[in-house]
């Protein structure tokens, strides 16, 4: 199974994948997806019984009331428009006064009509994003959202605005069969309808870790982990308010991977004892890339990369600490045939492949071109639509030609930037700690706390 396309700033490519690995975290998905089933099925119960209550919703169109609450509901409403400024970092990383922060992660992205359904047992409050003493009690534990045409209707009943934020009275809401903390807010933007889970920081990093980290990880690792996924949190927060973009991160690859909250101790402790601390660059967060395994890559030979905004990222020296891994090498063999085909996505007119070999690589031996030899002559294709083919699992290789089979040998697993997770469990295992780990990771970084 592929797994992991992490994205990019600076145009490109960038992707992590896990091979080997993927049984078991297929594993833990399955798990977390049969609890998410349970979850629906009590749910599911609750909703039939009350939907014999009567909901508070007013028929037809329902307006926010004012209303004498408790402020604490509205953090969220409050923190949607909210730019973080830079004087919330503090070198002192020992402070023991950390900031709450709210990171906004996309979770669907819908053209209209979009059609959701939330469930919560203790029911809901809907609030307005505008005003924050605006809101609405919902007493079902489910909820549908039908978003059309710059319209919002709840439960069939239209509200006076084009935005709302949904909250449960008490716990979690549940999404799409996950279970999520803090609330979501929903917008009609454009053509297409947001949801968007306003979270904690710190919980969101818990929860990333979860579908980022690897079973059995020592504790260490867990901690080099934990704080870059927050310092790339952060960063794309920071991204997100100067691009005017509504949500910091996408819940999936193309940012960071997040499925909702998890009972894992160790990965909440992990994030706890890292609390609010941050790696930084010349006072601003770094975009703290991560694969699984760089193959021993200098990454500052690399191209593609503005190593002028991301010093941090041209490590000069070879990671070798990953070698042992066993994702380190791999092979993936494909008959001419099934090779011509899978081709044909790039280059329909391309008629059956004879050979194929690397035309051209970059100083760090990452493969940028690729020729192929077919019945009508020669045509390239581009290293990164190479490795978007099933079993292709870097872009460090060389091709081998046999008469029926064309047979890639490969280093290294994922998009070879930034921190090499295998490399770095290997570092810590020998003794590093957590910030010397990062260090070589990520050169020339300082480590800062998200302070009050
Ligand atoms: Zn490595």
């Amino acid at each position: 199974m592929q797994y992991h396309y992490k994205f990019i700033i600076f145009h490109v490519f960038c992707f992590i994948y896990f091979g080997d690995v993927d049984a078991k975290r297929h594993q833990r998905q399955q798990s977390r997806n049969s609890k998410s089933e349970l979850a629906k099925v009590v749910a599911n119960d609750k909703i039939r019984k009350s939907e014999q209550n009567k909901s508070n919703i007013q028929p037809d169109q329902v307006t926010f009331h004012q209303t004498n609450t408790d402020s604490s509901l509205y953090i969220e409403t409050h923190q949607l428009k909210k730019v973080i400024p830079q004087d919330i970092y503090s070198t002192d990383v020992t402070a023991t006064k950390s900031r709450s922060i709210q990171i906004r992660v996309l979770l669907a992205d819908t053209p209209s009509p979009a059609h959701w359904s939330i469930l919560s047992e203790s029911g809901f409050w809907l609030l307005d994003p505008r005003n924050q003493k605006r809101r609405i009690s919902v007493d079902a534990a489910s909820m549908t959202l039908l978003c059309h045409t710059g319209s919002i209707f709840i439960n069939n009943r239209r509200l006076t605005r084009n935005e709302v934020v949904v909250k449960a009275k008490e716990g979690n809401v549940i999404f799409d069969g996950r279970t999520y903390q803090g609330s979501l807010y929903i917008v009609s933007h454009g053509e297409k309808t947001l949801l968007i889970n306003c979270i904690d920081l710190e919980d969101y990093v818990a929860c990333v870790l979860y579908s980022e980290a690897w079973p059995g990880w020592p504790q260490e690792m867990n901690k080099v982990l934990a704080i870059a996924i927050r310092s790339y949190g952060v960063a794309m927060m920071r991204q997100a308010a100067d691009s005017k973009r509504i949500y910091h991160v996408k819940n999936n690859v193309a940012h960071q991977v997040y499925a909702g909250v998890h009972g894992n101790k160790l990965l909440h402790d992990a994030v706890l004892q890292t609390g609010g601390i941050i790696m930084t660059y010349k006072n601003k967060p770094i975009i703290a890339m991560y694969d699984a395994c760089c193959g021993g890559i200098v990454t500052a030979r690399m191209k593609g990369i503005n190593f002028t905004q991301a010093p941090y990222l041209a490590r000069k020296t070879s990671c070798t600490s990953c070698k042992t891994c066993k994702i380190f090498s791999w092979t993936a063999e494909f008959d001419k045939g099934e090779l011509t085909t899978l081709l044909k996505r790039h280059i329909p007119k391309l008629s059956r492949i004879k050979s194929l070999y690397v035309s051209k690589k970059d100083p760090a031996g990452l493969v940028q071109q690729v020729s192929i030899k077919s019945g009508q002559g020669f045509v390239s294709i581009s290293g990164k639509k190479m490795y978007g083919l099933p079993k292709i699992k870097s872009f460090c290789y060389t091709i081998e030609n046999t008469p029926s089979k064309i047979i890639f040998k490969g280093r290294g697993y994922g998009h070879h930037v930034g921190l090499c997770q295998w490399g770095a469990c290997q570092m810590v295992r020998d003794g590093t700690d957590y910030k010397r780990t990062l260090h070589f990771y990520y050169p020339g970084v300082t480590f800062m706390k998200i302070v009050r």
